[in-house]
């Protein structure tokens, strides 16, 4: 899980910081989260659980940009297939609607997405 060096840097710009002793230095713009830099076993050092069990990221407020740009599959109604490939690697089936009951996921129809804000909906 590679990232920009400086959002492991405190900075007032920001209103998150990746924490360091988490990261390691990965090229000289760059650092990675520990544990994800293995060529083999890769487990993140902040994700706390079991994997098929229960799982979370033990620093998600704080989580570097890359894991902020990743979705899970219907997290926003729309499926990923980015999510369901690596849900599939650990052998999980894709998340289902009825795996975010209880959250604030929209219902839609099928084949529909949610609206984008400032989107002009189509006639
Ligand atoms: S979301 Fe959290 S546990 Fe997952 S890779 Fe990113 S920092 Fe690690």
């Amino acid at each position: 899980m590679l990232f920009y060096w400086r959002e492991a840097e405190r900075e007032s710009s920001r209103e998150w910081t990746v924490p360091r002793a988490l990261t390691e230095d990965f090229s000289a713009f760059q650092r990675c989260m520990k544990g994800t830099n293995a060529k083999h076993f890769n487990r993140c050092a902040a994700l706390k659980g079991r994997v098929g069990e229960s799982v979370a990221c033990s620093i998600y407020a704080s989580r570097p940009s890359p894991c902020r740009e990743f979705s899970a599959s219907l997290e926003n109604g729309v499926r990923s297939t980015r999510c369901d490939e690596a849900r599939a690697a650990h052998g999980l089936e894709p998340l289902r609607r009825s795996d975010w009951a209880g959250l604030a996921v929209p219902e839609l129809p099928p084949g529909t997405r949610p609206a984008i804000p400032g989107e002009i909906p189509a006639p």
